[in-house]
């Protein structure tokens, strides 16, 4: 049996984490690398003349020309967190090894600390996660199908913003290359399948001149309006999951599944449902080079805009 090289990659293992990014020192460093991979530049007057007072994740860095003090978490994400900076980094590599996605639970228990604090770690490193994928659109030929969060998928087309209040309707759409392999995925929440939605999404997620294959839902069409060429399949009234033409869609979408029954307990999916997406693509975007989606994911979250505790949890989002 041919052994998946991606599957079968060693990734870095939990020593070698340990070893890097261990100590409140180590882990300031990489911050500060993080942030400044040119050297400090003071956020207010851009002077790179400054000098450092305290030292580890206390260090507080004065510019010479302005005075101005900043800290090296200041502005980011990590902003006005209590917790060591050692346990946030163990938090980010958690979360960017575990395949099948990691609970907050399970989070309290490996870093121990309480659920609540889990709890905010995990939305704060998704919410890094999704400002970054968001950034990148994909191209190519994109495999794109319609899917439900909180619920089982729809079995016939035309079924679009079926009832519950916290059945969320999303995209999924997956480039693959001249080999038929996936490479990039984007998963995204709509307010519903409306051509109006569609040339939105297809706009701010796909390059122009991407060639989109999909099902027979009209609501597809509306990728042209982006600069994408549409190859819709149309099987009698049936979706043609078992087509080649969408074999990744349908199997990533099968994967995203089984990461939520296993991660997400309890899922908000209406308030919530774009995190948990922009995640799952994170990953599953980075997923060739498991080690440096480690160090990544740390600038990541270093390069975050900082985000209050009550905004993560009001967060409907305006697009519901
Ligand atoms: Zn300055």
């Amino acid at each position: 049996m041919a052994i998946n090289r991606i599957q079968f990659q060693p990734g870095m293992s939990l020593a070698e984490f340990l070893s890097r990014f261990g100590t409140e020192a180590q882990c300031a460093d990489a911050i500060r690398q993080a942030r400044w991979p040119e050297g400090f530049r003071c956020p207010r007057c851009a002077s790179a003349e400054h000098y450092v007072v305290g030292h580890g994740s206390r260090k507080l860095f004065q510019c010479n020309a302005c005075r101005h003090q900043t800290s090296l978490t200041a502005g980011s994400l990590m902003e006005h967190s209590k917790l060591p900076l050692s346990k946030w980094l163990l938090a980010i590599y958690l979360i960017s090894q575990a395949k099948t996605g990691l609970s907050a639970l399970a989070m309290k228990r490996q870093l121990g600390v309480s659920y609540p604090t889990a709890w905010l770690l995990h939305h704060k490193i998704n919410r890094a996660m999704t400002a970054q994928d968001r950034q990148e659109r994909i191209g190519g030929a994109v495999q794109l199908d319609d899917a439900y969060l909180g619920g089982e998928r729809p079995s016939s087309q035309g079924q679009a913003g079926r009832g519950s209040p916290n059945k969320v309707p999303f995209v999924a759409a997956v480039s693959v290359n001249a080999r038929g392999c996936p490479m990039h995925l984007k998963l995204e929440p709509l307010s519903g399948f409306s051509a109006k939605a569609i040339a939105q999404w297809a706009t701010a997620s796909l390059r122009p001149g991407t060639v989109v294959f999909s099902d027979g839902l009209a609501c597809f069409a509306a990728v042209k309006e982006a600069g994408c060429i549409h190859h819709p399949k149309v099987v009698g009234d049936l979706k043609p999951r078992e087509l080649p033409e969408f074999k990744w869609v349908n199997t990533v979408l099968g994967n995203l599944k089984t990461t939520l029954a296993g991660a997400y307990h309890a899922l908000k999916y209406a308030k919530y449902a774009q995190f948990y997406l922009a995640a799952f693509a994170y990953r599953f975007n980075r997923r060739f080079d498991l080690r440096a989606l480690v160090t990544g994911l740390i600038a990541d979250v270093a390069n975050c805009q900082p985000i209050r505790e009550c905004v993560v949890r009001s967060h409907a989002e305006a697009r519901f």
